[in-house]
């Protein structure tokens, strides 16, 4: 029986259960809102998806990216232990559902969405993904109804509010938030801390672009920057600067086998990242998946 299962059948096999585990309807009543304080008046929430970051003051609250639907009624009870006052405006650092599933609950809640002009175009057309999936337009409610396309600044709380298009990275409506005064910058999905960067190419992504914007912000950053990556704990410059450079080594190796005439295939079996794999490789993009990215990138 065993040798019915054929490699073919068994990827679809292995297909599946990653499509079940990733993106079918999960169980999100057992996630909890934790809420770690950043500066005086900045927050970063963790639950599920994308970190929240928060900033309150007199004028209202500032959101940005917005978790998934149903974790919405959670996410603004521990905005609520924060501060009186209604979400203001909630930015999205990018079109992803981990990011922008809230959208439509704070939307109808009166929050401004705000986001790069290709968030709105993609959250406002059907979206093909990979493995014949697809995502329908998000309903106009949880559109921005503001957009910008290389820079735009906001001026709330005492606080000037820098936001940042630098290039195309993880995707093609990446923004980078950056707090001065109190020296916080959210890098939404352009920072994956501690482990291998995901680069949806699909959405106009590129491993340079995401280098590129890394840099800008290494440059934007002290010693004492506290930095909110889009997935992963609070991190700081010189943990930016390590992912950089792991970035950097693999992409550098991946080029030169590309070079030399590798196959996808010879690249992956010949272990390119083997010494990052065990700590960078074990959250949401696997070294395979890696090498997809990068060989995919490099190669056309
Ligand atoms: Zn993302």
């Amino acid at each position: 029986m065993k040798r019915l299962i054929s490699p073919f059948i068994s990827s679809i096999i292995i297909l599946c259960f990653f499509y079940n585990n990733t993106f079918a309807q999960r169980d999100f009543s057992k996630v909890e809102i934790k809420t770690e304080q950043v500066a005086e008046n900045i927050y970063m929430l963790m639950g599920s998806g994308g970190n929240i970051g928060v900033l309150v003051g007199e004028d209202g609250v500032f959101m940005i990216d917005s978790q998934f639907a149903p974790l919405s009624e959670k996410i603004a009870k521990a905005i609520g232990n924060l501060s009186d006052k209604p979400v203001k405006i909630l930015f999205n650092t990018h079109w992803h559902g981990d990011h922008t599933g809230g959208n439509e609950n704070f939307g109808k809640k009166d929050a401004m969405i705000v986001a790069h002009k290709n968030v709105k175009e993609r959250l406002s057309t059907e979206q093909k993904r990979p493995f014949n999936r697809s995502t329908p337009a998000a309903p106009e409610v949880a559109q921005p109804v503001i957009t910008f396309d290389k820079e735009m600044t906001f001026y709330l709380n005492g606080e000037d509010i820098l936001i940042f298009h630098f290039h195309h990275g993880h995707t093609d409506g990446d923004a980078i938030v950056y707090f001065p005064k109190s020296n916080v910058i959210h890098m939404g999905d352009t920072y994956f801390k501690g482990r291998y960067p995901y680069i949806d190419l699909g959405s106009g992504g590129s491993v340079d672009g995401v280098l590129k914007t890394i840099n800008e912000v290494i440059f934007l950053a002290d010693d004492d920057t506290k930095i909110i990556p889009g997935h992963g704990s609070l991190s700081n410059k010189e943990e930016l600067i390590e992912y950089r450079n792991v970035i950097m080594l693999i992409r550098d190796r991946v080029k030169k086998a590309i070079a030399s005439g590798m196959t996808l295939e010879e690249i992956k079996t010949s272990n390119l990242t083997k010494e990052f794999d065990e700590e960078w490789g074990a959250g949401f993009i696997k070294p395979d998946r890696l090498m997809d990215i990068f060989y995919s990138d490099f190669s056309n």
